[in-house]
């Protein structure tokens, strides 16, 4: 089964209470099991207007669910918590992307795997970084340390916040 990287975001009612919740519904599913989640961390909003700050972590997954069919459960996650796709990049209760999925490349109208923002993104690469050997290569060849030491974690605070993931062994 591949193992597979889910990054979570909230900066709308209570950042902590929606990660939570996503981790239950996440290993609520079947055939989604948790191996392990990283820390919470914090930053400032990229994003049209004024934001609260959002909060950020990323955990692995065993699944034996196809890429997409993955991509629809997490969007149904994220409309049992009530988001809402108004405004582009707008402050949201839950954003779940697929940030990789096994080795593989995918690249379809709805689902780009590995997520195609995620190299310049120190929310998602540092908690990942949690996740990964020192060594971890990604599809493309690169290795996660050297995205990492392209990326400065400036801006970027631990929360201080512990989820429980529920990791199933
Ligand atoms: P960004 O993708 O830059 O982080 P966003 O998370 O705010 O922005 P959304 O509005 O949540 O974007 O998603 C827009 C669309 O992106 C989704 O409807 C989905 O079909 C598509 N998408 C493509 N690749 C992925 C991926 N790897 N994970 C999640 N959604 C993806
Ligand atoms: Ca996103
Ligand atoms: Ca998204």
């Amino acid at each position: 089964m591949p193992v597979a990287y889910i990054a979570l975001g909230s900066n709308l009612e209570n950042p902590a209470r929606q990660l939570q919740a996503a981790a239950d519904a996440m290993a609520a599913e079947t055939q989604i099991r948790i191996i392990a989640g990283s820390s919470v961390v914090r930053s400032a909003a990229v994003g049209p207007g004024p934001q609260p700050d959002y909060l950020n972590a990323v955990v692995a997954i065993d699944t034996s669910l196809p890429a997409e069919t993955l991509l629809d459960r997490l969007q149904a996650i994220e409309h049992a918590q009530g988001r809402e796709r108004a405004i582009h990049w707008g402050p949201r209760t839950l954003d779940l992307d697929l940030l990789l999925y096994g080795d593989q490349q995918i690249c379809s109208p709805r689902l780009q795997v590995p997520h195609p923002a995620m190299a310049q993104r120190h929310f998602v690469l540092y908690p990942l970084a949690e996740l990964c050997a020192a060594d971890f290569v990604l599809p493309s060849g690169e290795t996660l340390a050297a995205l990492l030491s392209n990326c400065p974690a400036d801006g970027l605070a631990d929360s201080g916040i512990t989820l429980d993931y529920h990791p199933q062994h």
